[in-house]
């Protein structure tokens, strides 16, 4: 069975990066009937907030990528930690280790001023003398010291590592008895089941230390995919600016979890040149081995495009809750609230842009835009309102926007002008500006009495 796992350090937010090899992980594991686990790994005392965990784990809950067993914290795992670190140590294949730091520092500096590079060297690996006094020693590995690491990435194919380049025997345990992150991870993957780790290559360093760690304790070693990272359109590295925040952050700015995920799934993989991606295509197309093995591109306007296919795609119901959740909009009461969403999920790139679309329909312009009344407002505007809004209020019946429409047509006719010489001023004076959705589906969402209002409002404020 495949077991994958995310195993985030909750030393901040979730970001994008990291929140895309989770979603390769899930695919992998859902694609494959297998399992999907999480992993905290708060051991940095310092670095680490529960906090920060529980907002990483908000941001899964949002996107539905559940994991399938009880997520596992790091911190509460010292005791198997300890276990291994002591059979390590009876077994001969770690010891401790008493140089102090000064010992150490004055060491580096000696190799570095032979041009080698730092490391340790090893001189408690055979000790058998007695042990200085005062010094709390640490626990270090046997790493081979010949020889290569070999890492079969499913990505990037076989990548030899030279122990004697940077392997030493790295620390498992500190002085104070706590273990080290490359130590438990691998012990955690090992008895988590994992079968294949798919994590960002900025990992990868970390790979041959981990599989030291297996080989020592006769674990199994799994599968490695190390994804390539993301960069920006430039070329660098993501930033925060260009969207290296808060996953939840998508939220708030309007995005929809699909449209995340399917942005996210592009990122770096492919399947021919198909852009929409459905949760459960994903799941059934998704395959390691065809993640790009170069740095994808994070493309803003890709991930607007989606969204805004998502969004005209989702029924109003959903609109109207996550609009009023999100952006504080409450259409509930709204008897032409399926007319407003039909006409603005047409348009909106998110859902805050939609947000933003219904409220100026639906409050009242606070002031006109005096380029678009400059525009507007020539010649016979004013009398053409006028002949409008009384039409309007001779007509019953009135509900959708064909009704509207009828009644600017019946005008046009009549004066023998153009639609824009009535759909200028008619904008103006209910919008305060020129654009928008069709005036007829506007004035089809406020109803006659508020058009008409508006207009009459129009006429006596807007001067020309
Ligand atoms: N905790 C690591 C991180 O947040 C991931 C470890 C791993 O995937 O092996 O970058």
């Amino acid at each position: 069975m495949v077991v994958t796992r995310f195993a985030p350090s909750p030393t901040g937010y979730l970001h994008i990066g990291g929140l895309r090899t989770a979603l390769f992980s899930y695919l992998w594991a859902r694609k494959n009937n297998g399992k999907f686990l999480l992993r905290i790994e708060d051991t940095d005392k310092q670095r680490n907030s529960e906090e920060a965990a529980q907002k990483i784990l908000e941001a899964f809950e949002w996107l539905g990528l559940n994991s399938d067993e009880e997520i596992v914290y790091q911190s509460q795992r010292d005791e198997i930690y300890k276990k291994y670190i002591d059979q390590l140590l009876r077994e001969g294949k770690a010891y401790y280790c008493y140089m102090t730091k000064e010992e150490l520092d004055k060491l580096r500096e000696e190799q570095q001023a032979r041009k080698e590079r730092p490391h340790y060297d090893g001189r408690y690996r055979d000790f058998t003398g007695t042990p200085p006094e005062g010094v709390e020693p640490v626990v270090r590995i046997k790493a081979p010291t010949s020889g290569t690491i070999v890492v079969d990435d499913g990505i990037k194919g076989h990548i030899e590592f030279k122990a004697e380049d940077m392997l030493d025997d790295f620390i498992i345990a500190r002085s104070d008895g706590s273990p080290t992150y490359n130590f438990v991870v691998a012990i955690d993957d090992a008895l988590m089941g994992i079968t294949d780790v798919i994590r960002g290559d900025d990992h990868l360093s970390n790979t041959p230390k981990q599989m030291v760690v297996y080989e020592a304790l006769g674990f199994e070693i799994p599968k490695f995919y190390h994804v390539p990272m993301i960069h920006n359109a430039q070329g660098k590295k993501l930033s925060k600016r260009d969207g290296a925040t808060d996953v939840m952050e998508y939220k708030r700015m309007g995005y929809l979890p699909e449209a995340l995920l399917n942005f996210l799934v592009r990122l770096g993989w492919s399947h021919g040149d198909q852009e929409i991606f459905s949760l459960e295509e994903m799941q059934q197309l998704f395959d390691p081995k065809d993640i790009n093995k170069a740095a994808s591109i994070y493309n803003t306007e890709k991930l607007d495009w989606l969204n805004a296919h998502y969004i005209k795609n989702s029924p109003n119901e959903r609109l109207e809750k996550l609009l009023e959740e999100d952006f504080d909009l409450v259409l509930a009461s709204h008897d032409k609230k399926e007319i407003l969403l039909d006409a603005l999920k047409e348009r909106a790139k998110t859902l805050a842009e939609l947000a933003t679309m219904a409220k100026e329909i639906l409050e009242a312009p606070s002031e006109y835009d005096p380029k678009a009344v400059k525009k507007a407002f020539k010649g016979d505007a004013k009398e053409i309102l006028e002949d409008f809004k009384t039409t309007l209020q001779t007509k019953e019946n009135l509900h959708l926007p064909v009704d509207y429409h009828d009644v600017m047509e019946k005008v046009v006719k009549k004066r023998e002008i153009g639609f824009g010489k009535i759909g200028q001023p008619l904008r103006v004076a209910i919008l305060g500006k020129l654009g928008g959705p069709g005036l007829d589906v506007v004035m089809a969402i406020l109803g006659k009495e508020e058009t008409i209002k508006r207009i009459e409002r129009a006429l006596k404020n807007i001067e020309h």
